[in-house]
């Protein structure tokens, strides 16, 4: 679904990612773990053509990005939700607002984005706040709030870039298990960036370790868990022993 061939780069200095090739299948739960300044966000903000690779190249379903238009970029970024550490919800609009503004962007009729929000609302738990505004809500539901409004629009894949790394440990439980339901009730593809070993452990059907911008390690869950082999990979997996 998301292909990484060969990819590298920079802005101007040193490589910030080198001869990156990845493989994230569809309806796997993806999750790149590295230390702070790895490239994990830059490799995420690749995939939606937020940056643009310096040399190789990324593929969704096939087509190679660097190929497209901006009006074909748009088109691909319609179908890749995106959730963020600092949740950037728009503090002057309600929950259902906020929901429901994705839908207003692509065009959607009011009743048809009523109907929407409302699953939404129902699907992450708060049908109860949808008049309420971002800053009456505690952390894990302002998350909730974003990973719905990701949804809208039916994407077929999430990007996660530390979407828990603002929330306490119980919170950040109940964001990833929302994440994995996400995944299986409606097959959506996700890849989750974080710096927190246990956050794999949770959800990740398959993990790859950057470090300094090279993927040194990847493997399934249960491969890097049992025999990790690089020392970086070693070292977060006894973070959660
Ligand atoms: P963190 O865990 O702190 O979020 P990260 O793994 O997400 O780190 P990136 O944000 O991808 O790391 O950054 C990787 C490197 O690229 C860093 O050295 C950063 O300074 C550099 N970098 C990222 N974006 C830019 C930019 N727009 N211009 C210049 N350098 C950048
Ligand atoms: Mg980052």
């Amino acid at each position: 679904l998301i292909e990484f061939r060969g990819v590298t780069k920079s802005f101007g200095g040193p490589p910030v990612l080198d001869g990156i090739d990845l493989t994230v299948e569809a309806g796997e739960v993806f999750a790149v773990i590295g230390h702070s300044g790895a490239g994990k966000s830059t490799l995420v903000r690749l995939v939606n053509a937020l940056e643009k690779v310096t040399s190789g190249s990324v593929l969704v379903d096939g087509v190679d990005l660097t190929t497209l238009s901006e009006r074909g970029l748009r088109e691909v970024r319609l179908g890749i939700g995106m959730v963020f550490q600092q949740f950037n919800l728009l503090r002057s609009r309600t929950v259902f607002g906020n929901i429901a503004y994705p839908l207003r962007v692509a065009g959607w009729a009011k009743a048809d984005r009523e109907r929407r929000v409302t699953e939404l609302l129902h699907f992450v738990g708060l049908a109860d706040k949808a008049w309420q505004y971002p800053d009456q809500l505690s952390g894990g539901q302002k998350q909730r709030v974003g990973i719905a409004r990701a949804l809208a629009t039916n994407p077929r894949v999430l990007l996660a870039d530390e979407a828990t790394s603002a929330l306490d440990p119980e919170t950040t439980a109940e964001v990833l298990r929302l994440l994995k339901r996400v995944n299986t009730e409606f097959g959506v593809t996700i890849v989750v960036i974080t710096h927190e070993m246990e956050v794999v452990r949770e959800i990740a059907d398959r993990v790859a370790v950057l470090e300094s911008g090279r993927v040194v390690e990847h493997g399934t869950l249960h491969e890097v868990f049992t025999a990790p082999r690089e020392r970086t990979t070693k070292r977060f997996v006894e973070t959660v022993l």
